[in-house]
């Protein structure tokens, strides 16, 4: 069931305020970058302390840093998470979302409507670890609870399946990861908590590439790990690194120390980000904290112009199919009313008429939008991902992951819907020359 994000202020209010007070020395108003590694300790006890975590506080950028902090602060607050940890890219965040809980020989469950650099990540890399990834039907709770096993420690799926457009179940697939007693971790990149917020619907942990929307405007890499705080850590033998002495950190038993709700983002900056040093950097965290600002104000309008160049396509002679949850014939559109508050988001597929050629020469053929490898910037965006971003994947994981040889992916940005429209029209007619 929904929980209310907030008693007191709007969501619109907290993407402003949350995490950045004025700053206390100065009065400055907008948050400084903290372009600092360490911090000196009052005395060598306030040192003693702050190691042993038992003082709040800054030691060293690698584990915390005041601007890394604020925008912490900021998106456990938008997502209605207990406390976050940053990361320096999407793919670290996923990394270390799993640290805490995984060991080798153990399970993840995951959806097979994913990022093609997160099948690559857990199908392959993750080998390396000994960790597995079990891949199941992203559309079908049953499949994740025939795959659960006694050695499952998470299920990961994505809100909003970047590039297929498919909305996940979040409240049937966290009743799975219940069930089985571990944490259901969802990357909410694609719908961000303007559109979705997973732990309302059950979600334990929720990561996401800031790369995209948060960030927004395409120029600064970053990850997070959320969490919701509520997940029973304590006496867990499922999870080791919380529920015993750490051996990783001085014997502390984290979910004992510091309770469920601050366990998993304590261990995550004393030991996982200690340890991986895969830390988001204060510029970044900077620019981020800026680009969340605007964030339900840029996704209302990623929402509606996605939505206009859906219908424009969905009629075109050249284009076989739209996969966009907007469109009421869509097979995720119930989904989509019931969990993205606000509409489908901005990224989508198409099928182009010609497979794979007229894939590759319509990307070569648009103007204004630009033929790159990310999404959730202001500005439009297209790809073919079967020569680019799921190139690595083999044909039967490209059509899987809805990628196949004629699928054209869409960031649709924030410019003038006409100007985006009439840019893939006259592509579409160059084709035809
Ligand atoms: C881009 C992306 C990632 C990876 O994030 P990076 O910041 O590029 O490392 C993971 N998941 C989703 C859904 C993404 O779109």
């Amino acid at each position: 069931m929904k929980k209310p994000l907030h008693p007191q202020y709007g969501f619109e209010t907290l993407a402003i305020h949350a995490g950045t007070p004025p700053e206390a020395t100065t009065g400055a108003r907008s948050f400084p970058i903290y372009q600092t590694t360490s911090y000196v300790f009052e005395d060598a006890d306030h040192a003693a302390s702050l190691f042993n975590l038992q003082t709040p506080g800054f030691i060293y950028s690698r584990l915390t840093n005041p601007t890394v902090a604020a925008l912490e602060e900021r998106l456990a607050t938008l997502e209605g998470g207990r406390g976050a940890t940053c990361t320096a890219s999407g793919h670290s965040s996923e990394v270390l979302a799993l640290f805490a809980l995984m060991s080798p020989g153990m399970e993840v469950i995951v959806a097979n409507k994913l990022y093609g650099g997160s099948i690559n990540l857990m199908g392959k890399s993750f080998q390396k670890f000994d960790w597995k990834a079990i891949f199941v039907e992203a559309t079908d709770p049953d499949a994740f609870r025939q795959a659960v096993t006694e050695n499952t420690r998470a299920i990961f799926v994505e809100s909003l399946a970047n590039p297929g457009g498919v909305v996940i179940d979040l409240e049937a697939i966290a009743k799975v990861a219940q069930e089985a007693g571990v944490p259901l971790i969802v990357d909410n990149t694609m719908a961000t908590p303007a559109l979705c917020r997973p732990i309302e619907w059950g979600a334990d942990l929720v990561t996401h590439s800031t790369t995209k929307f948060l960030s927004g405007q395409g120029n600064a890499v970053g990850g997070v790990v959320i969490d919701s705080g509520t997940f029973p850590w304590l006496d867990n033998e499922k999870f080791p690194s919380l529920s015993q002495p750490a051996a990783e950190y001085n014997g502390i038993t984290f979910a004992e120390t510091f309770g469920n709700d601050l366990a998993y983002t304590l261990y995550s900056h004393a030991v996982s980000l200690r340890d991986l040093g895969s830390t988001m950097s204060p510029f970044h965290a900077w620019l981020t904290l800026n680009g969340v600002e605007t964030l339900a104000l840029r996704m209302e309008r990623h929402c509606q112009n996605a939505q206009r160049v859906a219908e424009f396509l969905q009629g075109y002679p050249q284009v076989d199919w739209v996969s966009y949850a907007g469109l009421p014939d869509n097979s995720f559109h119930q989904l989509a009313s019931k969990y993205l508050e606000g509409g489908a988001g901005s990224v989508f597929t198409f099928g182009i008429k010609g497979g794979y050629e007229a894939g590759v020469k319509l990307v070569e053929s648009v103007e204004l939008h630009s033929h790159v490898a990310n999404i959730g910037d202001t500005r439009s965006l297209i790809i073919h991902p079967a020569s680019t971003t799921h190139r690595q994947l083999t044909d039967e994981q490209r059509v899987a992951a809805g990628a196949g040889p004629e699928v054209i992916r869409l960031s649709v940005g924030l410019e003038r819907v006409e100007d985006i429209i009439n840019d893939l029209d006259q592509a579409f007619q160059q084709l035809q020359q």
